[in-house]
């Protein structure tokens, strides 16, 4: 895959289509056993690891490195970070599209697919409001 293309995913396909097995409380986790190394992500980590371009070389462990890289792959993360969302599990007010992946992904044993599901209308709801302003 192509940079290029890999950049035209959106946020919630991005975690739809994230492969491998689901961890919590951190983008991604490796796990090494006597048969294999393999990595672990969240939703957002699987985002993350969609995106990667290997050819680099080297996937970051660092939070930090992942949380920038994420928010320079998906602006919606940015420009939505002071926005409150209401978790659909838990009823708890959310800072921001991490709070509320976190939030699912963490407290609520949501897969991929059911998190990308509930990022999708706020995604879509977003890419609206910009091709509105775009047309003024
Ligand atoms: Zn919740």
């Amino acid at each position: 895959m192509t940079e290029e293309k890999n950049r035209k995913q959106r946020l919630h396909e991005a975690i739809r289509n994230a492969k491998g097995k689901q961890t919590k409380h951190r983008f991604l986790a490796i796990a090494v056993t006597d048969q294999s190394v393999e990595i672990l992500s969240c939703a957002a980590g699987g985002a993350y690891l969609e995106l990667h371009d290997y050819s680099t070389g080297s996937v970051s462990l660092d939070e930090e490195a992942i949380t920038r890289d994420l928010e320079e792959w998906f602006p919606i993360l940015l420009a939505k970070q002071e926005e409150k969302y209401r978790c659909p599990v838990c009823s708890d007010e959310k800072n921001g599209l991490f709070g509320l992946i976190t939030c699912l992904n963490d407290n609520h044993d949501y897969t991929r697919t059911q998190v990308a599901d509930v990022i999708r209308p706020i995604e879509e709801a977003w890419e609206a409001e910009r091709s509105v302003q775009r047309e003024i």
